[in-house]
């Protein structure tokens, strides 16, 4: 019998597992959605039945308020959904509670990836190579030109930047879910155990991972000390607030931001970014045509980025590939 795959279909606003009549992170309201991870263009509200980890799902509620339809699996648990098809799913290295899906149906392994890395995070679990027939990957950072310098490097930088103007402090940029945890926790691992100090909107996030079981050290609100003492610290805050009236309130801050787009000089200009950290929750080239490799799926699909590249490399590679056109899944800040 021929492989077609044509139990999984993928749609532009999300992948439908079809006899089990449920999408992968829809970008619009269904009935029954799996949802990878807790970033807003991954998991959104308004669905009848969401299937996700109960990190995912407490980060979901955070976000919409309500845990309406809310069904948790544990990684590694396999849940069977209706239409003979069952979903495992599997530590995906990106964010806290993110997973990679395993759907299996009439003997076929499908996985999807979500979002994913393969760098140590000391926030989540790491990603874990699982074989399968086709392998749906995300490829945010998929061309060559990008490729992450060692999160102790980029560390290295702030901190040295925080020592050589201790009058100053160091205002650093960072996706609200993940990115500014796992900077926070790179910065304790590095030694650096004096106060951080984070904007109003990252205090739920922070202490949600807190009482998930991230230990992220001191944290204090900007809104709760006077000007100098935030000189010689290091201040969190979204990326959206870099530019903004907020920052007056800071000392004569170093403006730095962590993102895997920090590698264009041109974002980081478009940004006022005086260092740029180039520290992602994404693949880069390297992990992404690794993971290929290391699973070797008979076919790759590929979405939710710079496609072209990973297809091509994939024809180069004498590896089955092809490209989908999945909408509104683009990690702007990340
Ligand atoms: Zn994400
Ligand atoms: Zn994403």
């Amino acid at each position: 019998m021929a492989r077609d795959f044509s139990w999984i279909r993928p749609e532009p606003w999300g992948i439908h597992v079809v006899p089990a009549d449920c999408w992968i992170d829809p970008s619009r309201p269904v009935d029954r959605a799996l949802v990878t991870h807790g970033h807003s263009d991954h998991a959104r509200g308004g669905h009848g039945e969401t299937v996700a980890t109960p990190e995912t799902l407490a980060i979901m509620k955070l976000r919409y308020a309500t845990s309406e339809g809310a069904v948790p699996v544990a990684y590694h648990e396999t849940l069977s959904l209706r239409g003979g098809v069952s979903a495992t799913y599997i530590p995906a290295g990106h964010v806290l509670g993110s997973a990679q899906i395993l759907l299996e149906h009439a003997g076929e392994r499908i996985i999807v990836t979500g979002d994913f890395k393969r760098r140590a995070d000391p926030t989540c679990p790491p990603f874990e190579v699982t074989p399968c027939d086709v392998l749906i990957t995300e490829a945010t950072f998929g061309l060559p030109v990008f490729r992450h310098p060692p999160v102790e490097h980029e560390i290295a930088k702030l901190l040295s930047a925080l020592a050589a103007s201790p009058e100053r402090c160091v205002l650093v940029g960072a996706y609200a879910l993940g990115k500014a945890q796992r900077l926070i926790a790179e910065l304790r691992r590095a030694g650096h155990l004096e106060p951080i100090y984070m904007h109003g909107a990252m205090e739920r996030m922070c202490r949600l991972y807190e009482e998930l079981g991230v230990d992220l050290g001191e944290l204090r609100l900007v809104g709760d000390v006077a000007k100098a003492e935030l000189a010689g610290h290091i201040v969190v805050a979204p990326p959206s607030a870099l530019n903004d009236r907020w920052s007056r309130r800071l000392p004569d801050p170093i403006t730095a931001m962590a993102s895997g787009w920090m590698r264009v000089r041109q974002r980081a200009r478009q940004r006022m970014v005086e260092l740029p950290l180039v520290i992602s929750d994404h693949a880069d080239w390297d992990e992404l045509t690794q993971t290929v490799i290391d699973v070797n799926p008979a076919e790759t699909w590929i979405t939710h980025g710079r496609e072209e590249a990973m297809l091509r490399w994939c024809q180069l590679n004498q590896r089955k590939a092809r490209a989908l056109a999945l909408v509104g899944y683009e990690d702007e800040d990340d």
